[in-house]
């Protein structure tokens, strides 16, 4: 199984077969374990491409899938939505009034139907938030240039199929509520940084 790269993840995305990717990092015992088992299901499997990632080469990937720990493996099939993420950064709780719910999408496998109310506001450098220019409803977030569109799970009508993963940037949750789930809380947005 091939370790990939960041432009190899890339090529990937558009792939027509689904793609299994086993997120690993080099000082994790039981991904030396899963490895060989994945290598021979990959011989056996026609039809699926098998690859490895090095979540520490690539943590922005390793983000982007959800990936809140190692090892985890990762099946991308067209059209299919990441676990959603929680985000507590001071942005989402300003944008939405409380912490965010975010699932995501791959840009290239979204199909437009009418963008005619969607707004786009430049919230950083690096990032872009999207709204209903008519209602002000919070729709999108996105790294300019990324692969991926973050979609706001609570604008997806139910039944959405999709189960939570996480929380990220908890550091920076606010006084005023609780979280009692056992997801991993993480404190910024990295597979490593486990405060808890
Ligand atoms: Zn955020």
């Amino acid at each position: 199984m091939k370790d990939i790269n960041a432009q190899e993840y890339n090529e990937l995305l558009s792939s027509e077969a689904p793609v299994v990717i086993d997120f690993h990092a080099t000082w994790c015992g039981p991904c030396k374990v899963l490895s060989p088992i994945l290598e021979e299901l990959s011989s056996e499997v026609d039809g699926v491409e098998f690859v490895k990632l090095d979540v520490d080469q690539h943590p922005e990937i390793a983000g982007a899938n959800g990936v809140m720990g190692v090892p985890t493996v990762v099946m991308l099939k067209d059209g299919e939505l990441r676990p959603v993420i929680y985000c507590h950064c001071s942005q989402c709780l300003k944008t939405h009034g409380h912490f965010a719910a975010y699932t995501s999408a791959v840009k290239e496998q979204i199909e437009w139907q009418n963008q005619e109310t969607l707004c786009w506001f430049d919230s950083s450098e690096k990032a872009r938030r999207g709204f209903c220019g008519k209602c002000g409803a919070s729709l999108f977030y996105e790294l300019k240039g990324g692969a991926g569109l973050s979609i706001t799970a609570g604008s997806i009508e139910s039944p959405t199929g999709l189960h939570a993963a996480g929380h990220i940037y908890f550091e920076n949750h606010s006084d005023y509520y609780e979280v009692l789930d056992q997801l991993p809380k993480f404190r910024e947005n990295s597979s490593e940084d486990f405060p808890d």
